[in-house]
């Protein structure tokens, strides 16, 4: 697979050439969070980075080498998969600090365009206000959820209509089949789970009460699931990637 260039593989030279052309620099941002018995803690990690990385496939050699995707920002703050062996977070407000730091560190290199690619649903409010904290007024920061770049229709005609819906996408068929696609020898196969997704409740609750979610830490039915899936989903959230990089660039 083609690979967006790595920031951090690269020499100091190398960086500086790269400065020079006002490149889009690119974090995934994840979570090290249990995600059922089939998928690894690093999903959310390695779903933005694998869209990146289609991403980077899709765009003409001058541009893919106007892109970098740095480091991964992978412990972040997963506090609702706290009951399962595995999630490791930071809290809320050292994820602030971290992301502020990270913000000023690339504004200090002379960064101007940043796109935080996000694959975790807790952690948007403290990466955004550390990014807002952290940039200098020279720096353009753009964060996106990849899950709102699959248009609703794609989703609805992939899963005939029956997508048990965002709320409880927490290792279920979406991510699995998007992980599918991606890295294929990361879905445990033989143990893809079949719990019922749990109602949810409009609101949320401190405690989390344990058995309102899942035992097996898959919040919606994976049977369903499919590699085909996920790559139609793929290529969907792609198209979408392609376009923003090509408007920053
Ligand atoms: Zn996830």
């Amino acid at each position: 697979m083609q690979q967006m260039p790595r920031w951090d593989a690269m020499t100091w030279p190398e960086i500086q050439t790269l400065l020079a052309k006002n490149p889009l620099v690119v974090l995934a941002t994840g979570s090290i969070e249990q995600h059922g018995p089939h998928l690894p803690l690093a999903t959310d990690v390695l779903i933005p980075t694998g869209l990146a990385d289609r991403t980077a496939g899709k765009l003409r050699e001058e541009e893919r080498r106007r892109t970098v995707l740095l480091p991964p920002l992978a412990y972040t703050y997963a506090p609702e998969s706290n009951g399962w062996p595995g999630t490791l977070n930071l809290d809320g407000e050292t994820l602030t600090r971290v992301a502020a730091d990270l913000a000023r560190e690339l504004a200090r290199m002379g960064v101007a365009e940043v796109l935080l690619l996000n694959g975790h649903m807790e952690s948007p409010p403290f990466l955004w206000e550390g990014m807002r904290l952290g940039r200098d007024s020279h720096t353009r920061i753009r964060m996106v959820n990849w899950w709102d770049l699959v248009p609703a229709s794609v989703l609805a005609a992939q899963f005939d209509d029956a997508s048990p819906g965002w709320t409880v996408e927490h290792a279920g068929p979406v991510e699995t089949s998007v992980l599918w696609a991606l890295y294929p020898s990361q879905v445990r196969k033989d143990c893809l789970p079949d719990d019922p997704a749990p109602g949810r409740p409009p609101y949320r609750k401190i405690p989390l009460e344990p058995e309102s979610l899942p035992p097996s830490g898959s919040f919606a039915p994976t049977g369903t699931a499919s590699a085909d899936i996920g790559d139609a989903l793929c290529e969907a959230v792609v198209g979408q990637l392609c376009r923003l990089t090509r408007e920053v660039l």
